[in-house]
């Protein structure tokens, strides 16, 4: 029987997923690459595929399925293409883990199959329990699945709890950097480029992640991943801007007492205590030093200049498919925006407006996501037409 861990990438060409492949490389004997993933960029699957030889690759785009095979023709190495194979390499017996690092929406499904199959996630893709918390949250638990967080703050706020789970949360803090416009006025706001809201001050992102972070939609974003990760209610969820990143989030519990997580940004650290869970290995990642960081400092979001983050405040209020219906716009807003069709703050207008004028629907089905999720596409491209 096979000692090491057998991980599947899905999404390994992105900024998380090359990312992982580092960790992964850093502990031969601990971890078994078993499958790799890509959306379009064959090209980089291929190199992916060579180097580290994984049981099954899967390009998402299906007219590029001739070329990876092709390229891979020698390699004993399995190729698929298209979402259903997307969806089926996941529930491999080989698989243990698997680490959720598409971006968006695409990423449900096969996370749905991953947990059906009872694989352990380790979860990058926020847009899946943004979109379906209610759903997944169940569906692990009927499983017996755990969800270990990577995004950053979520993974601050893990740690933070271990040796605490019988202890109730009273109130968690996300930080949050602010992004490329802190301090930004409204008026300032209307003239950004699109150049200025890719430059992240912290973190390097792929480009949807980094438009959110502009926009503090991310932070909306993430607010209600940490509801459905921790089971909280809004009142217990709270925001902070810290500039420096340093600090990556806080809990407080009922005696008072806040427990924080700190270090270097680094998504490299969160990547790997997912993978890794309970066990911290040792890594050679640069040490955090005091001295060049005299000052960290914390400061209120302005929910009125970053209306995102207020909606998802307020989106979360409504249950249901409200939260569906909010990533469904901003997905095809923010991809308007990096395709120079609207401007910055349109990106929240217009997720507000498809907001309003979705249908809720209380307790959905899977079905009933995927409806919601795509009459929102098509209001939001309608609201974009009219701008
Ligand atoms: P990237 O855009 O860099 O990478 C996305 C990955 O998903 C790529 O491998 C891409 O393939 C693949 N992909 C995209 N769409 C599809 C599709 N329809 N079908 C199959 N594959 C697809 O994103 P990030 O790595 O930045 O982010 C990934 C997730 O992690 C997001 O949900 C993000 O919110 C979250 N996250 C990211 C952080 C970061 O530091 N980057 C931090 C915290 C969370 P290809 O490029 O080949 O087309
Ligand atoms: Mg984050």
């Amino acid at each position: 029987m096979n000692s090491k861990k057998g991980i599947a990438i899905l999404g390994s060409t992105g900024s998380i997923g090359t990312q992982a492949l580092e960790v992964l490389e850093s502990y031969p004997d601990y971890f078994d690459l078993q499958v790799l993933t890509a959306g379009k960029n064959a090209d980089l699957l291929i190199e992916q595929a060579l180097k580290y030889h994984p049981n099954s690759v899967v390009i998402g785009d299906e007219t590029l399925y001739q070329k990876v095979k092709d390229a891979l023709w020698s390699e004993d190495i399995h190729v698929y293409a298209g979402e259903q194979a997307l969806c089926q390499v996941v529930e491999s017996n080989e698989v243990h883990t698997v680490l959720t690092a598409l971006v968006g929406y695409a990423g449900l499904k096969p996370t749905i199959h991953a947990i059906e199959a009872g694989k352990t996630i380790a979860l990058a893709n926020k847009e899946t329990l943004v979109v379906a918390g209610e759903l997944i949250t169940k569906l692990a638990k009927e499983k017996g699945v755990n969800i270990y967080p990577v995004d950053s703050e979520h993974s601050a706020i893990f740690q933070c709890l271990v040796g605490e789970f019988q202890n109730p949360i009273e109130k968690i803090y996300l930080t949050a950097s602010g992004g490329p416009f802190r301090g930004f006025t409204y008026e300032q706001l209307k003239s950004v480029s699109l150049a200025q809201a890719l430059k992240h001050p912290n973190w390097s992102m792929g480009a949807k992640i980094t438009i959110d972070s502009a926009s503090l939609m991310n932070k909306g974003l993430e607010v209600i991943e940490a509801k459905w990760l921790f089971g909280l209610n809004t009142d217990q969820i709270d925001v902070i801007v810290h500039p420096q990143s340093i600090v990556h989030s806080l809990v407080q519990f009922e005696d008072g007492s806040m427990k924080a997580q700190m270090g270097l940004p680094d998504m490299k650290l969160p990547i790997q205590y997912a993978l890794t869970f309970p066990q911290r290995l040792p890594t050679n990642f640069p040490r955090f030093n005091f001295m060049d960081y005299p000052q960290l400092t914390f400061e209120a979001p302005d929910r009125k200049v970053f209306k995102n983050l207020d909606l998802a405040f307020r989106v979360m209020d409504m249950h249901g498919t409200a939260a569906c219906s909010l990533n469904a716009a901003n997905e095809i807003a923010v991809d308007a925006f990096l395709n120079e069709k609207i401007s910055f703050l349109e990106i929240a207008e217009i997720n507000q407006a498809v907001v309003e004028s979705a249908t809720n629907v209380l307790t959905p089905s899977y079905e009933q996501y995927v409806q919601a999720d795509e009459v929102a596409r098509e209001k939001a491209r309608e609201f974009i037409g009219k701008v």
